[in-house]
């Protein structure tokens, strides 16, 4: 993420902010998190780079599945944290 926001700045393209992808496994059988990756990475790359920080979205398997049959995620799981989340930053880069 660091070259990525880098590289962004020397093509001029601005960066609205940093979204940190396969952050944390919700359980579907009881809901608990799970840190399979390191978290916390992006809010700190956020910082460094004086950007705002506008959210973690979980690892859901499904997330693949839906893509792969053409199938929006969000539709096809409204009421996913994933969805959740991404509506949250949908929400903050709106506005
Ligand atoms: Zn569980």
């Amino acid at each position: 993420m660091n070259k990525a926001v880098t590289f962004a700045r020397q093509l001029g393209v601005p960066v609205i902010g940093i979204i940190e992808n396969m952050s944390g496994f919700i359980c579907p059988k009881c809901g608990t998190e799970v840190n399979i990756f390191k978290i916390g990475g992006g809010q700190k790359i956020a910082e460094k780079f004086a950007v705002p920080f506008l959210g973690r979205i979980p690892i859901d398997p499904e997330i693949c599945s839906y893509s792969d049959n053409g199938i929006p995620f969000i539709t096809g799981r409204p009421n996913s944290a994933a969805t959740k989340t991404f509506m949250e930053i949908v929400k903050k880069i709106e506005t």
